[in-house]
């Protein structure tokens, strides 16, 4: 399907944006922590063309009805937006709620969405949609925003119009993104800075290992988490994990619960790797990170206990057969692991991840490379 074949014309104008990757620093994000993603090599385009009138019509190959669904700029509201659509239409709205954008005179676009980023493999393919509709609106619209604040604008509409309660990273790593580079984020404060990768100096990939699993306890498992956090930092006094350091465990220890304290040793010890992890890379480069995404992965597994046995199966095989590093990836519960590894070793540790799985009588893996790329852009 094609814009052409939608709307009956040709598009004026092609944008796209990327999903990411986290490379380290989980379950960080609403805790005012640090993330460290890179946007991939794999992209969401929306082809646009503007209208005369005041309509929105979006259409995207992902969907099998395939017929454009429309909102009017005059009747922009969540309450108006569901499915998939509200990735797009929530963007016009932030906007205007979110970055005050005076829409009252402006006029609407025809859109088709295409997207080469899985959806729901923790890769996001919605920060993709939103950030690509996000720089191509303030452009046609001429609002001449930043991309940090074209961040904030796609997570209000993540979190208000589609109604996710999801961190800024995503937005970030789409937006900012560079080739061969990795965002560093403080999700408290919003500084950013771009941290060089340098696989391909180095030789080596990052393999990503979708293990097509999602439990339906993702969701209540998510929010479990979030409690633990925040009453981790209640009975501790501070207004966020993020203030607490390595330092302080031994006294957590003393003033938490068994399981609160586990989960806020993920947080402290996860802050600090992203920490070592951005200092390691500017003073040794990637081979010296290995050791890091491994214990952040232990962490996830024994701390905050959300990984699952084939996340674990998919880091342990990787790293036997000569992996770098490897770490899940995602909020947990499923989802995809990640692997560092040398290029040449590439295949036979992927052939090996596959094997391993169908032994354990595991659904098959995706198993695929991604490389650091750039953040969303025009195309055409
Ligand atoms: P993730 O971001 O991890 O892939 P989410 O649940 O956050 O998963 O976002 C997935 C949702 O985003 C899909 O259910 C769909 O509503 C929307 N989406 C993703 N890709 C597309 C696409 N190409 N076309 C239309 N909607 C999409
Ligand atoms: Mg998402």
């Amino acid at each position: 399907m094609t814009f052409q074949q939608v709307f009956g014309y040709e598009p004026t104008v092609r944008y796209s944006a990327p999903g990411r990757v986290n490379l380290i620093g989980e379950h960080t994000d609403y805790n005012d922590g640090y993330v460290l993603p890179f946007a991939i090599d794999r992209r969401t385009t929306s082809d646009i063309a503007p209208r005369e009138d005041r309509v929105i019509r979006v259409a995207s190959s992902f969907d099998p009805e395939g017929g454009p669904v429309s909102l009017s700029l005059d009747d922009l509201d969540p309450a108006r937006m569901d499915g998939w659509s509200a990735y797009v239409f929530g963007i016009a709205w932030a906007l205007r709620e979110q970055a005050g954008v005076d829409l009252s005179d402006r006029t609407g676009f025809d859109v088709f969405i295409d997207s080469q980023v899985p959806v729901g493999a923790g890769l996001s393919s919605s920060a993709a949609i939103e950030c690509g509709v996000a720089l191509a609106f303030s452009d046609l619209w001429e609002l001449g925003l930043d991309r940090k604040s074209l961040a904030r604008v796609g997570q209000y509409s993540e979190n208000h119009a589609v109604g996710a309660p999801t961190g800024i990273m995503d937005q970030s790593a789409s937006l900012l993104g560079e080739q061969d580079a990795v965002v560093f984020l403080d999700c408290r404060t919003l500084d950013t800075a771009v941290v060089d990768l340098a696989l391909e100096a180095n030789g080596l990939e990052v393999l990503v290992v979708d293990t097509r699993v999602e439990h339906a306890h993702a969701t209540g498992g998510y929010k479990a988490r979030r409690d633990s956090c925040e009453h981790g930092a209640e009975v501790l006094g501070v207004p966020a994990l993020r203030d607490v350091t390595v330092d302080d465990l031994p006294r957590a220890q003393e003033l938490l619960d068994d399981e609160t304290f586990r989960r806020v040793r993920h947080i402290v010890t996860e802050d600090q790797r992203v920490l070592d992890t951005v200092r390691t890379l500017r003073e040794q480069g990637p081979r010296a990170i290995g050791e890091l995404l491994l214990a952040s992965h232990a962490s996830m597994r024994d701390d905050f206990e959300i990984s699952v046995p084939e996340l674990d199966l998919a880091v342990s095989t990787a790293v036997e057969h000569g992996a770098v590093g490897a770490r899940m990836t995602g909020g947990g519960f499923g989802g995809a692991a990640i692997a560092l590894v040398d290029r040449e070793a590439r295949d036979r540790i992927a052939a090996a991840v596959t094997a391993a799985f169908a032994s354990a009588g595991y659904r098959e893996p995706t198993v695929f490379t991604v490389h650091a790329a750039q953040g969303a852009r025009r195309d055409a």
